[in-house]
């Protein structure tokens, strides 16, 4: 049986340990705070309190941990993943990360002896749930095809993109038209509510046209009840369009709607509201219209 170690069993990684875990894998999930082991272990898997305890038979690992220092800090190190993992076991971080971070992390890993893929994901919650996501994944072709049967378990769209880092420039581009769809599916919300349309109606007749989109489908119900539990926190996509932006301007590539984009999602983290699903760019731009947060009449 395949062993596969989990790490960082959040928003994302938890469903996904619980998938492999149904897909018939021997899991071994560890976590910064351990409450959320203990729910991959309901769930048939095994726990661990620490990376080099997660790793150390692991035929596969998987890193699903916010940001570029946080993969840095559980690949490196004495405890660290590199330090600890089997020679010629497949490492495959899972996170949004900045491309140059994922190349060097692929360096280091071979140097430990590693196969290293980089193969961050789109779908949000909800397809980590259902086991749909779609993985974009740099690397050595020989490696994709090793990780394949981890992979498909977790998603459904999973497509070789090129050499490392590659997955997570594609991500970055997917994060630029995420944030871009969200903040015009708000404007056009607080337009209709203006207008006193029937907001339902019409998101139901928006969706089957070409205004029609994955986040309208996966967001908009959510946001026409102004719920803004997390999903996708802003904070995150915070960091991804630093991230886009920064690669962007690298490559002397202008992404003028991003940058906007950008600074509207700066400012819902700049006041507090980190925290809340991204689809929360709702209540910018409400306020900004000088409009009740409350859904209105007319
Ligand atoms: P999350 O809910 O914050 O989960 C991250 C998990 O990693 C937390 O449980 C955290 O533990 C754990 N962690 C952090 N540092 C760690 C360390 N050093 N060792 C062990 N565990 C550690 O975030 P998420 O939404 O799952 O996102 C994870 C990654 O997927 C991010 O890069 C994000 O950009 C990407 N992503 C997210 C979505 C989405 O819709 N949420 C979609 C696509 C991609 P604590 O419990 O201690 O905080």
């Amino acid at each position: 049986m395949t062993t596969v170690a989990v790490i960082g069993l959040g928003i994302m990684g938890g469903p996904m340990a619980a998938n492999l875990v149904k897909a018939g894998f021997d899991v071994v999930g560890h976590n910064r705070s351990p409450d959320k082991v203990k729910t991959l272990v309901d769930a048939g898997g095994r726990g661990a309190d620490t990376v080099a305890d997660a790793v150390r038979d692991a035929d596969v690992i998987v890193t699903m941990v916010p940001d570029s220092p946080d993969v840095e800090e559980v690949t490196s190190g004495e405890g660290g993943v590199f330090a600890n993992a089997e020679k010629g076991a497949l490492y495959v971080d899972m996170s949004t990360i900045r491309p140059d971070v994922a190349v060097g992390v692929a360096q280091a890993g071979r140097a430990a002896g590693l196969r290293v893929l980089d193969a961050p994901v789109s779908g949000g919650e909800a397809a980590a749930i259902e086991g749909s996501l779609s993985i974009m994944v740099g690397g050595e072709a020989d490696d994709f095809a090793a990780a394949r049967p981890v992979l498909d378990a977790v998603g459904k769209t999973v497509v070789h993109v090129g050499p490392a880092g590659s997955g997570q420039t594609v991500k970055a581009a997917n994060q630029l038209i995420v944030a871009g769809n969200i903040e015009l599916l708000a404007e056009a919300v607080v337009f209709l509510e203006a207008y006193g349309v029937d907001t339902d109606a019409a998101l139901e007749v928006l969706g089957g046209g070409l205004a029609g989109s994955t986040v309208l489908n996966r967001k908009g119900a959510g946001m026409l009840a102004r719920e803004f539990a997390p999903g996708f926190r802003l904070a995150l996509h915070h960091k991804d369009l630093g991230i886009v932006t920064t690669a962007a301007r690298e490559a002397g590539v202008v992404i003028p709607l991003g940058a906007v984009v950008g600074q509207l999602v700066a400012a819902m983290v700049a006041r507090g509201d980190g925290g809340l699903d991204h689809s929360g760019l709702l209540k910018l731009v409400t306020e900004l219209s000088g409009r009740d947060q409350n859904r209105e009449e007319s």
